[in-house]
């Protein structure tokens, strides 16, 4: 699998366990999040058909360096945008550049910030203009099994319960392809932490949640097969069968009250 994975490739777990924030910390990663939040939902209000990714890409950039944070994909592991932006069949990981967004486009929207060290990581997918109906349903099941997932998201679950609910949501809706090569992961000191989260599993399985962990949950959601395949680009990851695939992500902290998104205004 690919070293360059932003949600992580199953065989690409990073050393180390989950890590546990301080107070600070915390509110640094609030801060993050709050960033990343704004920057796509000014995405959202921007994006019409006839821009290309990179336009999108700029005003990204701008708008968190404007907010006094730092992108946190430009530059990882090489990849050159503060964005990646991903169009109808590519599932991740889409370098913005000179490809122009058309009427009836699926756009995924991944977007990563830094504030003080620490980090916020979130995506959607938004139709640019109309969508039949079969699209728009593959975006309202990925959200909502996304929002299965951070219900889990309780002090003493374990990560098999977030990655069961997502894969039982997204069961429940149809026949979906779960995507099984790009997961999850902890967040927090560093962009991708352990531990992975797959979008499928076996519930009381995996580690247990505790106060101050954070966690960031993206499922990827195809219309045809889960099998996925990466593009000449290195980067690109698109479904094999050439099928629409849908993205949704937020980061969540752990806290005694239950999943705090911070990823959400
Ligand atoms: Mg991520
Ligand atoms: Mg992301």
């Amino acid at each position: 699998m690919q070293e360059n994975a932003f949600s992580l490739s199953v065989a690409n777990a990073p050393p180390g366990g989950a890590t546990v924030k301080s107070p600070r910390e915390l509110d640094l990663m609030r801060e993050a999040g709050r960033i990343v939040a704004l920057t796509l939902k000014h995405m959202r209000e921007v994006l019409e058909p006839g821009m290309t990714t990179r336009d999108l890409d700029a005003i990204a950039e701008s708008d968190i360096r404007g907010m006094g944070a730092i992108p946190a994909f430009k530059g990882y592991h090489g990849f050159p945008a503060t964005l990646c932006i991903s169009l109808n069949d590519q599932i991740v990981h889409g370098i913005p550049g000179d490809l122009v967004i058309k009427k009836g486009d699926l756009v995924s929207i991944d977007c990563g910030a830094i504030v003080g060290g620490l980090y916020g990581d979130a995506a959607v997918t938004v139709a640019a203009g109309e969508v039949p109906a079969e699209s728009l349903r593959l975006l309202e099941v990925t959200e909502g099994s996304l929002m299965a997932g951070i219900e889990q998201v309780r002090v003493g679950h374990r990560i098999g319960d977030l990655s069961a609910a997502i894969q039982a949501y997204i069961e429940s809706q149809g026949d979906y392809g779960i995507v099984r090569e790009y997961v999850g992961h902890g967040i927090g000191r560093a962009l991708h932490e352990d531990p992975q989260i797959p979008n499928f599993g076996s519930s009381g399985r995996g580690l247990a949640l505790r106060p101050g962990m954070a966690v960031a949950i993206e499922p990827m959601v195809n219309l045809g097969t889960h099998m996925t395949r990466t593009l000449d680009d290195d980067w690109t990851v698109v479904t094999a069968d050439g099928g629409l695939s849908a993205h949704f992500e937020h980061t969540i902290l752990v806290t005694e009250d239950g999943p705090e998104i911070t990823t959400k205004l």
